[in-house]
């Protein structure tokens, strides 16, 4: 049997990264991640795929390999876990960090948890796997080169390729170019998160010298917010706290989780003893001593740093003098959280510096020089983008073509790759589903689970993937519509025929012009269906258009 690829997410979406592979006789998933949701979700505090889809595989699936320890990769696992009992690989910070989310599921003791070394090699079923390094913002992340019967294959992960690694371990370019020139590679799937930005990510190394010279300038505290994930980051601020004689309370309980694991796995080193100290001491010293590092980066409502602003915090309150620190990238989405906590400090007196004033942030991906070095480096015959919206797909794929990549090609979700003795075939597409979850009630399981089709069964979901042309608004793909919960569960095929024409009606009755405007269109669709839905059904399913402009 040919080999068979199939991405399950994050082709054509930020977040929600799977990708199956199966050869007939074993298959496995690379990542099992979750969406964040989009504000046309309400109630939804994340998305996961719908690994019914593995059902026909279970028998001979071996496992999950990871590549690293963000949710976008790693919290979908738990989900997965349920339903299939497969074993877990990964490094041990990443095997350490989903250790957290499979206890809030109750699954800890149940998992099989297998530690990879980032430069590993082992059998897998008939796949011969081998891990190596890769720089990211989040430290032991790893890309895996996979060798079957029908050829030689590497997935990146996310990275960036960092000059100046903290970890002192850079992405592992020269064993892939060595790989290219030994063995040859059938295909690269690639990181398509910064194919927008020209040039190279800065290094992390970066972010640590500019905190140092804030802590050194600022009269009172700071308060460094960032993702509490970035364990390189949070070094970084240890040693720039130590560097100019400051301690570090640290708030958020992730934070602190996440702190404790990196010390207790070795990722992390104080740089003196005492430099942590505990934030209800934060007041006995004083200001120009403090570093309060802490999360709610993206404003999130209830977050620590919120409430900090807001006054509202028990140990800490923002005055003037303090300075704040936004570590992070704006995540789109979030501009009005983040505008609106940025607000707040102000008025409660505090000086703010974020990544659009002021170098206290790099992202953790691959700018458009480095994609272009691991293209160069790993010299495929066919080359697919992953990780990103179909624009960044596209344009990523246009620079493997004009780089000179044979075969460089789209795949989205669902799509298909079959390849046998390295050649692809494609054998069309197949429906991947998404599960809502609203997370609230986490802790039993029984009841989590309980909970996750209470939600489908009376709301459900209905989604619609449609592909127009962005010059002329004709259809290009679609639509197809995909229902759970709602409509398969009445047993009314029908309906979602019904659905489809009147998703087409809705096309039809958009003028030419608006074709082209994706979120008009997607408005209306959104519209046509809820009010269908609820007259042939009294439901109201979470429609979701997913409109692809190609
Ligand atoms: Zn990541
Ligand atoms: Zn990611």
């Amino acid at each position: 049997m040919p080999l068979r690829i199939v991405p399950l997410g994050g082709l054509g979406e930020i977040g929600l990264n799977s990708m199956l592979f199966d050869d007939g006789e074993s298959a496995f998933l690379i990542d099992a991640g979750l969406m964040f949701p989009d504000d046309t979700m309400l109630g939804i505090d994340f998305v996961i795929p719908d690994f019914g889809v593995l059902r026909e595989a279970a028998g001979r699936l071996r496992g999950v390999l990871l590549t690293h320890g963000h949710e976008d990769h790693i919290g979908a696992v738990s989900f997965l876990l349920k339903e299939f009992d497969v074993p877990v690989y990964g490094t041990r910070l990443t095997l350490g960090l989903l250790r957290h989310r499979l206890a809030e599921h109750g699954l800890e003791g149940a998992a099989k948890l297998v530690p990879l070394e980032r430069s590993g090699r082992f059998r897998l079923g008939s796949f011969d796997i081998e891990a190596f390094p890769v720089c990211h913002s989040i430290p032991d992340g790893v890309g895996y080169i996979l060798r079957c019967g029908d050829g030689v294959f590497v997935h990146t992960g996310d990275f960036k390729i960092d000059p100046r690694p903290p970890d002192g371990v850079p992405t592992a370019i020269e064993r892939l170019a060595r790989l290219a020139a030994e063995e040859g590679v059938t295909a690269l799937f690639s990181d398509s998160t910064n194919v927008e930005r020209e040039g190279y990510t800065l290094p992390e190394a970066f972010v640590g010298e500019e905190l140092a010279r804030i802590f050194e300038s600022s009269p009172g505290r700071v308060i460094v917010a960032m993702f509490s994930s970035n364990i390189h980051r949070i070094q970084g601020v240890l040693s720039a706290a130590a560097q100019t004689d400051r301690r570090v309370a640290l708030c958020g309980k992730s934070m602190v989780r996440n702190v404790a694991t990196a010390l207790d796995l070795g990722y992390m080193t104080l740089p003196r003893p005492d430099i942590l100290l505990p934030l209800e001491e934060s007041e006995t010293l004083s200001d120009r001593k403090v570093v309060v590092l802490t999360t709610g980066s993206q404003g999130e409502p209830r977050s620590a740093l919120t409430l900090m602003a807001l006054r509202e915090h028990k140990h800490v309150r923002i005055r003037e003098g303090d300075v704040a620190v936004l570590s992070s990238k704006f995540i789109p989405g979030n501009e009005r959280a983040i505008a609106n906590v940025i607000n707040h400090l102000f008025l409660a007196g505090a000086e703010v510096l974020h990544e659009k004033i002021s170098e206290v942030h790099v992202s953790g991906h691959a700018s458009r020089e480095e994609l272009k070095v691991m293209i160069g480096a790993v010299r495929p015959e066919y080359f697919f983008p992953i990780h990103g919206d179909p624009r960044f797909l596209i344009r990523h794929r246009n620079m493997a073509r004009e780089l000179g990549v044979p075969h460089a090609e789209l795949a989205l979700n669902g799509d298909i790759l079959e390849f046998s003795s390295g050649v692809l075939f494609r054998a069309g597409n197949q429906a991947v589903g998404r599960f809502f979850v609203d997370g609230k009630g986490m802790g039993d399981v029984e009841s989590f689970v309980l909970k996750d089709r209470y939600q489908l069964s009376q709301v459900g979901m209905v989604m619609v993937v449609l592909a127009l042309s962005s010059t002329t608004g004709e259809i290009l793909y679609g639509p197809d519509i995909v229902a759970r919960g709602v409509v398969t569960e009445n047993g009314s095929e029908a309906s979602l025929e019904e659905a489809r024409e009147i998703v087409l009606e809705t096309w039809e009755e958009t003028g030419v012009e608006a074709r082209k405007d994706t979120a008009e269109i997607q408005t209306d669709i959104r519209r046509a269906l809820r009010r269908y839905f609820n007259k042939r059904l009294q439901r109201k399913p979470v429609i979701l258009p997913m409109i692809l402009e190609l």
